[in-house]
């Protein structure tokens, strides 16, 4: 029954994680801080299907900005956060994006954090709808 598979997908959101469901960074469509919002690369917003377009800054695209313009707070989530937490924080913020980071301390140097990719509430709600 339908039913049960998303009461089951519900429940399972406290046994993921958000590295389970986010987009890689690799994998996300962004635009450069620079970018100008001429008619070429409006045309490319649209042809994306996107309505949130993370901006960075420079060439890094691990280099997410929130532009002064316009102050909408970034939200960032850790890797390991659980999706039912997740799902409580879209529900209470005002942002349905996060941007997901991990402490990398795989290296020599000191740990860092780093971009993983974006997590929104449709991928948690996919999972709560897909589940068998
Ligand atoms: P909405 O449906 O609210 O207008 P949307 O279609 O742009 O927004 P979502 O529905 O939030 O995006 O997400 C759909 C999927 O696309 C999710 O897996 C999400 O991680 C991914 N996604 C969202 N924004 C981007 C982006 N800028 N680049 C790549 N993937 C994205
Ligand atoms: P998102 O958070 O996905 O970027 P949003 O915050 O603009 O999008 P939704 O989260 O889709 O909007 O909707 C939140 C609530 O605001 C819903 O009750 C919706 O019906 C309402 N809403 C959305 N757009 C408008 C609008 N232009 N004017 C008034 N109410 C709106």
């Amino acid at each position: 029954r339908e039913e049960l598979a998303m009461v089951q997908g519900a429940l399972e959101l406290r046994t993921k994680v958000v590295e389970d469901v986010l987009t890689p960074l690799a994998d996300c469509f962004m635009l450069r801080a620079d970018a100008v919002l001429d008619f070429a690369t409006v045309s490319e917003i649209l042809r994306s299907g996107y309505t949130r377009i993370p901006v960075y800054e420079g060439d890094r695209r691990d280099n997410i900005t929130v532009t002064r313009f316009y102050r909408r707070p970034l939200h960032c989530v850790f890797n390991d956060t659980r999706l039912d937490t997740l799902l409580e924080e879209f529900k209470k913020g005002k942002s349905h994006l996060a941007i997901v980071q991990r402490v990398n301390n795989e290296g020599e140097g000191d740990p860092f954090y780093e971009v993983m990719g974006i997590v929104t509430l449709e991928d948690v709600i996919e999972e709560i709808i897909k589940s068998e």
